[in-house]
């Protein structure tokens, strides 16, 4: 067994049950673990600490997968961490086809990201989609697998394993059938009451902003009869939800013609009218201004960018586009009206978005009462001892 010894007092963070270990923290590695051999890690005292994967090309040299000695990393281990995220999901969620069954971390499988869609037909088609982002779950991927069809019964697995992070793992980008049938080109699920097509091998991500369904669905209960933006809409989450609550009009901008193309189908698919609907091939922050300049007003606005900040490097340029929408944002708004403003950088905390958020206000002129704090659905659990899994952010604000 390897052995990965810790600088003195860099054992910290570990006793707090927190699962990353930086190369900085490491005094020595006994022997020469592979790309996500299991290691034991100890303090430099010698007392044994967690078993982790290691990771050699990564700053987040290892991964913690039990602080427990006696547990060792196996199959059974997999299958278990595996039961204990899928009960959490069967108990927690309901009302939709697209369910997030691992989040990483927070299910204490660090770099492992799997949805579950369930499509809309009869019999349905269950598709699970995988995102394999550290060094550990790679080494472990066909036990994990074969332990996700047994656990949810569910036979095909699709890989979406083309994401910048895993590079920095040394892993190259992949993606594929891991098990069962090819997916379809669309998937249609059913998410609160409006369908949407997933296109799992080509779509964002894995297909799907499985995140914001709890976002969506307030949505949709506070469009009735008003005059909707949505900035940066991809497939059209929130404006068909906006559609389906009984929105006047709903104006939506995004940069991908793909995204937009789908988001006219999913209108389609719901049976809404089109003439309701405005779609914007455009950069967002072009089009709030000439928005902004054309006088133009809305009932509810609601702004969900791409990741802005992709580090703590990025931060300061991330916090300028923020403010740059949200306070053109709230000049659009209506007296009255709504904001649904986000963040899904990781690097940016809720804190620091809330006081971007005031500034673009103060900028703005304009006084803003918060309704409620906002974040992802209960299937993006976020565990006391890893706050990194609180990535998504958000405020629901009323102009006064
Ligand atoms: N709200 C969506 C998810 C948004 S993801 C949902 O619930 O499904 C972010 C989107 O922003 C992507 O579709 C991407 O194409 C788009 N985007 C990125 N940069 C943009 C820009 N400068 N202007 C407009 N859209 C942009």
């Amino acid at each position: 067994m390897h052995t990965l010894t810790l600088k003195p007092t860099k054992e910290k963070s570990l006793l707090r049950r927190h699962p990353w270990i930086y190369d900085s923290a490491i005094a020595r590695v006994e022997g020469r673990p592979a790309s996500g051999a299991t290691v034991v890690v100890r303090s430099h005292e010698g007392r044994f600490l967690a078993r982790a994967a290691y990771s050699p090309e990564s700053m987040i040299r290892s991964r913690v997968w039990s602080f427990d000695e006696s547990e060792p990393i196996d199959h059974a281990f997999f299958k278990r961490r595996l039961q204990r995220a899928f009960a959490y999901r069967q108990a927690a969620v309901r009302d939709t086809g697209a369910v997030r069954l691992v989040f990483g971390e927070s299910d204490g499988l660090p770099g492992l990201v799997v949805d579950h869609y369930r499509s809309a037909d009869t019999p349905p088609l269950e598709q699970l989609v995988c995102q394999f982002m550290a060094a550990g779950v790679e080494a472990w991927k066909s036990a994990i697998v074969q332990a996700l069809v047994g656990v949810t019964g569910c036979p095909n697995v699709y890989e979406r394993s083309d994401v910048s992070i895993r590079a920095r793992e040394g892993l190259p980008s992949v993606t594929g059938v891991l098990a069962g049938d090819e997916p379809p080109d669309s998937l249609v699920v059913n998410e609160s009451g409006v369908l949407y097509h997933v296109d799992v091998r080509l779509g964002h991500k894995t297909g799907f902003y499985v995140d914001q369904r709890d976002s969506r669905l307030l949505i949709q209960r506070h469009a009735a009869n008003r005059a909707v933006l949505n900035c940066f809409c991809y497939t059209g989450g929130f404006s068909l939800a906006a559609l389906k609550g009984g929105a006047a009009s709903v104006v939506s901008i995004d940069s991908s013609g793909e995204a937009l193309a789908t988001a006219q189908r999913n209108v389609a698919l719901n049976g809404f009218d089109a003439t309701r609907a405005e779609w914007r091939d455009a950069d967002a922050f072009a089009a709030l201004r000439s928005l902004a300049e054309s006088g133009a007003q809305f009932d509810l606005i609601v702004l969900d960018p791409p990741k802005f900040a992709g580090s703590k490097a990025h931060v300061e340029r991330a916090a300028r586009a923020y403010k740059d929408i949200n306070l053109t944002g709230m000049k659009l708004l209506r007296p009255g009206g709504y904001l649904a403003t986000y963040s899904c950088s990781g690097a940016i905390d809720p804190d620091l978005f809330q006081k971007i958020v005031a500034g673009a206000a103060t900028d703005a002129g304009v006084d803003m009462r918060v309704l409620q704090r906002l974040g992802a659905g209960v299937d993006h659990p976020m565990l006391l001892a890893f706050p990194e899994g609180e990535y998504l952010k958000g405020l629901w604000l009323q102009k006064i």
